[in-house]
């Protein structure tokens, strides 16, 4: 059997889907009952009347997190809808709790005016902790996440967007490292203009890459000044305007640092590649196919070629898995009200540093003792290492109470400690 039907039976098998809920009280006798429920349950609710931070004692709120998605753009399969990303949104949940222990409803929202999925959203604040958007289609998501973030008081963070942003930012401080280049001076050229391309050309910004270096193309060409003033580009794009004359992304790449692809695969030649600088970094995204393939671009030139794609079966796989479970652990457990540009830039500064430690052995046995260390083909660690929790969380938590976007103060040394044992 293929992937395909494999993958169908897992789900089909009983109970179908993925998750369940399960209860944490005792609930065998009548007492129970009644202080799990009626009678009893009406003592906590009062409390949290009076005093609406109570909730995070009295129920699961502060370890639930909404993974809410309208289905407008699912994975490569486009817009198909909120019932059918269910399993998509389920799955999501299945990461979260396996690798930080959260808890997650999948909300299905059947609407496709952003206007709608804000509303939604917002009415549900009373029961996250935080909100991880999923699957929304660009540029609504933008505005969607944007209009959240403003009235909501909790976590609003839309993974396709951020994730792979603090991913691809951790893996460029270290590539820009291991090549010698500095990030104030890297030219960076980004195919695609969409969520994650747009999300990630303004994180490597709050990194120290220079805006006028960045340089953005769509499906048409060069973002340029000219065809913001034809009215072609929206805000989001305009950003990220040149005053240079039009071009294609041939010309977008020639003598440029980095590459960045989070458009469509195959579209990069080893000839675009030999125009970059000197040891030049390539993060091809499209999947399941590269703009560029990996091997290709490194059989492309003679110097040293930094290679990162979304794929697993070759060395630095950008996976978002390294970033969400752990970002919404710190942030939870600080109760925090907000993902913010610190948060963010603490998270991946965390991974690029872990990446330069020893690995241990138990996670270079389960790579197939491919060796690990810190160089062109190791510039991210691994998701299955158990230090990507203890990094990334408590540097997130330590961000979001140095910038006040935490409502509890917790001691950052018992924390990591409680999250190792
Ligand atoms: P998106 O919002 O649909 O954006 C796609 C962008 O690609 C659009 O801006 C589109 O241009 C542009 N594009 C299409 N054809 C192009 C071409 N020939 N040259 C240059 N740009 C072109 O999609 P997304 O969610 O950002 O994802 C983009 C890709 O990155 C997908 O393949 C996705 O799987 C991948 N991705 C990978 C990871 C990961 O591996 N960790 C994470 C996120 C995304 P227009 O604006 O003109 O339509
Ligand atoms: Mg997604």
């Amino acid at each position: 059997m293929g992937l395909d039907d494999d993958a169908r039976e897992y789900h089909r098998q009983d109970p179908p889907g993925k998750i369940e809920i399960s209860t944490t009280k005792p609930t065998n006798t009548q007492r129970d009952l009644s202080l799990a429920y009626s009678p009893g349950v009406a003592a906590p609710c009062s409390d949290i009347h009076e005093d609406p931070d109570l909730a995070y004692d009295y129920t699961a709120k502060g370890n639930l997190v909404g993974v809410i998605s309208n289905g407008s753009a699912v994975l490569g399969l486009g817009d198909i809808g909120a019932q059918a990303s269910k399993p998509v949104m389920e799955g999501k949940g299945v990461l979260f709790k396996r690798f930080a222990d959260i808890d997650v409803f999948d909300i299905e929202l059947d609407f496709d005016d952003p206007a709608d999925v804000i509303t939604a959203t917002k009415a549900m604040q009373p029961t996250f902790g935080g909100i991880n958007l999923e699957d929304i289609k660009a540029p609504d998501c933008f505005e969607i996440e944007e209009r959240l973030r403003e009235e909501m008081s909790i976590p609003v963070f839309h993974d396709d967007q951020h994730g792979t942003a603090i991913i691809i930012g951790a893996g460029l401080v270290n590539a820009a490292d291991i090549v010698g280049k500095t990030l104030e001076d890297l030219t960076v050229t980004i195919s695609g203009a969409g969520a994650s391309a747009i999300a990630t050309a303004e994180f490597l910004v709050s990194l120290g890459v220079a805006r006028d270096n960045v340089t953005m193309c769509d499906s048409s060409g060069i973002i340029t000044t000219d065809r913001v003033d034809a009215g072609e580009l929206n805000e989001y794009k305009a950003r990220f305007a040149q005053d240079r004359a039009e071009g294609g992304l041939a010309d977008a790449m020639e003598a440029t640092d980095v590459f960045v692809g989070l458009s469509v695969g195959g579209i990069v030649s080893p000839e675009m590649v030999r125009s970059m600088a000197e040891n030049p970094i390539i993060f091809a995204m499209a999947n399941p196919e590269p703009e560029i393939g990996y091997h290709e671009a490194k059989e492309a030139r003679d110097d040293t070629v930094v290679v990162g794609t979304g794929r697993s079966d070759y060395p630095n796989q950008v996976n978002n898995v390294l970033g969400f479970p752990f970002i919404f652990r710190g942030a939870l457990d600080v109760r925090a009200t907000e993902i913010n540009e610190e948060m963010k830039v603490a998270a991946a500064r965390a991974l690029a540093d872990l990446a330069r430690k020893d690995v241990p052995d138990a996670v270079v046995k389960a790579y197939g003792d491919q060796p690990l260390q810190f160089g062109p083909e190791y510039i991210l660690p691994k998701p299955v290492d158990p230090r990507v929790m203890f990094e990334v969380a408590p540097a997130v938590a330590q961000a979001a109470i140095e910038s006040d976007a935490a409502r509890k103060s917790i001691d950052l040394s018992t924390y990591r400690e409680e999250l190792e044992a």
